[in-house]
């Protein structure tokens, strides 16, 4: 995902979990696009976004991101937000069942 924090300096990688981020980020297919791509309004800009994040290198650390953060709007990780609730949904089912509530909840 394209943001404002995308310095990243090989020689000095970040130990914070937000320069973490920014090391991912700034790997991502998307750190030259518009921001607001990944932010569509409607199924087509979906999937044009989702089309972008097809040829990304970093779509598990940007999936998780989103995730852990409950990031709501905006394809992350080539997921729509309709794909991240199911796939909370379904962790926090697989969690139940297996008594690890702490992690989804
Ligand atoms: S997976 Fe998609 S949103 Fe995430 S960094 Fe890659 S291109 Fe950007």
């Amino acid at each position: 995902m394209s943001t404002q924090l995308l310095e990243f300096n090989p020689s000095n990688p970040p130990s914070t979990a937000e320069g973490a981020a920014s090391t991912w980020m700034a790997r991502g297919a998307c750190a030259q696009s518009d921001p607001n791509t990944f932010f569509p309004h409607d199924g087509v800009g979906v999937e044009v976004a989702k089309a972008i994040c097809a040829d990304c290198r970093v779509t598990s650390p940007c999936l998780e991101y989103a995730l852990v953060h409950r990031i709501e709007h905006g394809v992350w990780g080539g997921c729509s937000e309709r794909q991240r609730r199911r796939i909370l949904r379904d962790r926090r089912a697989a969690a139940r069942s297996t008594g690890l509530v702490a992690v989804a909840a």
